[in-house]
């Protein structure tokens, strides 16, 4: 049984986000998608909204658990039984933080590997950040992230929409 986990952010879970998920699911009998609580960060979903948000998107879905968790990736790995983590590789701006990432967990935890999976070429632009932007001010976000994760942005940002500008 190989197990691997998908860790991130996940605010909010995307297409790209589930293609990396999908593609790694070929090669590993389980992955772990280990949504972060990270108090630092400024985040728009609560990370157990989060959670139950990528549970309801994902459903029924075999060789996926979606967990929380907080503290030092290595210990969570080494809990799950894992034998790598995976991430996602979009463009050479992603690769410098991913490189210091998986040195220092390499570090931490030497029979631990990492597995970079390159973005597929319609989600090498697609961040969540990205997503929230163009919620924030109503854009079409259907083709960018799974349909209960756009009607959740919507709830979340349609109090702002009736704000109007002056014009
Ligand atoms: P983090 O805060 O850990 O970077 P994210 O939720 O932004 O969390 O991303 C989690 C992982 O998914 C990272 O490895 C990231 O590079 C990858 N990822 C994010 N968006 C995409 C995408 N469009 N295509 C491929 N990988 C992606």
């Amino acid at each position: 049984m190989r197990i691997a986990v998908y860790p991130g952010s996940f605010d909010p879970f995307t297409n790209g986000h589930l293609d990396i998920l999908e593609r790694s699911l070929r090669l590993f009998d389980e992955i772990v998608v280990a949504v972060l609580v990270n108090p630092n960060k400024n985040c728009l979903i609560q990370s157990s909204d989060r959670v139950q948000l990528i549970k309801n998107v994902l459903g029924e879905r075999p060789g996926v658990r979606v967990e929380q968790f907080n503290g030092l990736l290595v210990d969570f790995c080494h809990k799950s039984n894992a034998v790598a983590v995976i991430r996602g590789l979009r463009a050479v701006s992603d690769y410098e933080y991913e490189v210091q990432l998986s040195t220092v967990n390499r570090q931490l935890a030497p029979d631990l590997e990492t597995v970079f999976m390159m973005s597929s070429p319609q989600y090498s632009f697609l961040s969540s950040s990205i997503v929230k932007e163009i919620a924030r001010y109503g854009g079409p976000i259907d083709n960018l992230v799974p349909a209960l994760v756009a009607e959740e942005l919507r709830k979340n940002f349609s109090a702002t929409w009736k704000v109007k500008t002056p014009a």
